[in-house]
């Protein structure tokens, strides 16, 4: 975010650096005007507060890519004729090119961009991207790209120059454990010792996939039950040499494995709630669903959080961080891709309905550090905005305000993963 204050009819306004133009066009000044507040109101400015990003993923290791690789990489539909036809036609991707555009000082063009980002290497494009969003830490889901093609969390911390910490996917645990085992109850026990040795293996917290596998409505079924799907689907894993773990007991019993695991140990698990790819049956994402589990007095002391705002069911996640004291609520600003207006949406709705300690902030950036540097600039934005409106309301001061964009941004996260200094 970049701040120019009193340039134009004596008031103050924050703008992206997209938006910024040496030039003070008239063009230029009627449109921040547009997005301006009250004369002689200044925005805050958040650039300061350095950020630990909760929840992104690694980059990957080859970053020269093809105009239509990079595209792909901007959406969630799996048909590429999506990309192809109408991403160009998306405000959010409209106003990526453009922030990207103003970063690398090229054209407005995705060509430019393309070709100003091939001049430079990966190293080069992550440590740049990184000082410039301000980031402290990453925290990084290592389920996703595969590790043959990504930046390992330590590569990535040391071409950054910023903090980076690990996070275990639990379903490819499972599916690694189950190729492994053809015991049952060796899965069960294995399963339990990886999750109560984590953080000795280098993990802060979990993430599960539950959500786009079999859904948020994580139910108890008999250890029969599950043992049944298991002796029914091993052989044909084994002989394939791969699993993808969807079968509703069998993924229920684990997760219970696993959560009783993580709650002895206090560990934090992510959720994937909401918004998702086109596997996703967006009706059992909704956060709601966790009830049973989140109900349970034997795991009040795992931290839940609920990623990717929940979105389009941003209300209730935010309201599960309201009543439940150890549910947490994600706040992202690369993905999902929707644009400003949203964020702007989702973000009031959260702070108007849980505590601040309660929100923690995140790209899920992935695959380019453009992804991490992106949701900086919008989150810092969004965020600023929001709580200029809650001073506006009369709702907080000034430094109230700052306090609570600093739990958002980087506090509450911080103690959640143990990133404390
Ligand atoms: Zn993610």
């Amino acid at each position: 975010m970049w701040e120019d204050r009193g340039l134009c009819f004596g008031v103050c306004f924050t703008i992206e650096p997209g938006e910024v133009s040496t030039s003070h066009s008239s063009t230029i000044y009627f449109r921040q005007l547009l997005f301006f507040y009250r004369e002689g109101v200044c925005m805050l400015d958040l650039t300061a507060i350095s950020v630990v990003d909760n929840h992104c993923h690694p980059i990957l290791l080859e970053q020269h890519m093809s105009g239509p690789q990079f595209r792909q990489r901007w959406t969630e539909a799996k048909d590429g004729s999506l990309a192809e036809k109408h991403l160009h036609n998306s405000v959010y991707y409209l106003w990526t090119i453009r922030q990207l555009a103003q970063f690398y000082g090229c054209e407005n063009t995705e060509d430019a961009v393309l070709a100003a980002r091939d001049s430079q290497s990966g190293d080069e494009l992550l440590a740049r991207l990184v000082k410039a969003a301000n980031i402290d830490a990453l925290v990084l889901d290592l389920g996703y790209p595969p590790p043959e093609i990504s930046y390992t969390a330590e590569y990535t911390a040391q071409a950054a120059g910023c903090r980076t910490v690990s996070i275990l996917r639990v379903e490819i645990l499972m599916q690694q454990l189950i190729l492994q085992y053809e015991n049952f109850d060796e899965v069960i026990e294995r399963l339990a010792q990886h999750i109560k040795r984590a953080r000795e293996d280098g993990y802060r917290g979990l993430k599960s996939i539950a959500a786009y596998r079999t859904g948020l409505n994580i139910a108890e079924w008999s250890k029969d039950e599950a043992a049944a799907v298991f002796a029914k689907l091993r052989p044909q894993a084994v002989s394939e040499g791969s699993l993808r773990l969807a079968h509703k007991p069998l993924n229920d019993y684990l997760l219970h494995v696993v959560f009783q695991a993580a709650a002895e140990q206090q560990l934090p698990i992510q959720f994937h709630t909401g918004y998702g790819d086109s596997d996703t049956d967006m009706r059992l994402g909704n956060p709601l669903q966790l009830r049973d589990v989140l109900e349970r007095s034997d795991y009040q002391s795992m931290p839940v959080v609920l990623l990717h705002e929940s979105y389009p069911y941003s209300q209730l996640g935010a309201y599960l961080a309201a009543i439940y004291p150890h549910v947490y609520f994600d706040l992202s600003y690369t993905i999902p891709f929707i644009d400003k207006l949203e964020m702007l949406a989702f973000t009031r709705q959260a702070l108007s309905i849980a505590p601040a300690s309660k929100l923690v902030y995140s790209t899920d950036g992935i695959y380019m550090p453009e992804m991490y540097w992106l949701g900086a600039v919008r989150g810092r934005s969004v965020l600023a905005q929001v709580l200029q409106e809650m001073i506006e309301a009369d709702e907080l001061d000034e430094q109230q305000a700052y306090h609570l964009a600093r739990l958002v941004l980087h506090d509450t996260a911080a103690e959640l993963y143990a990133l404390l200094p």
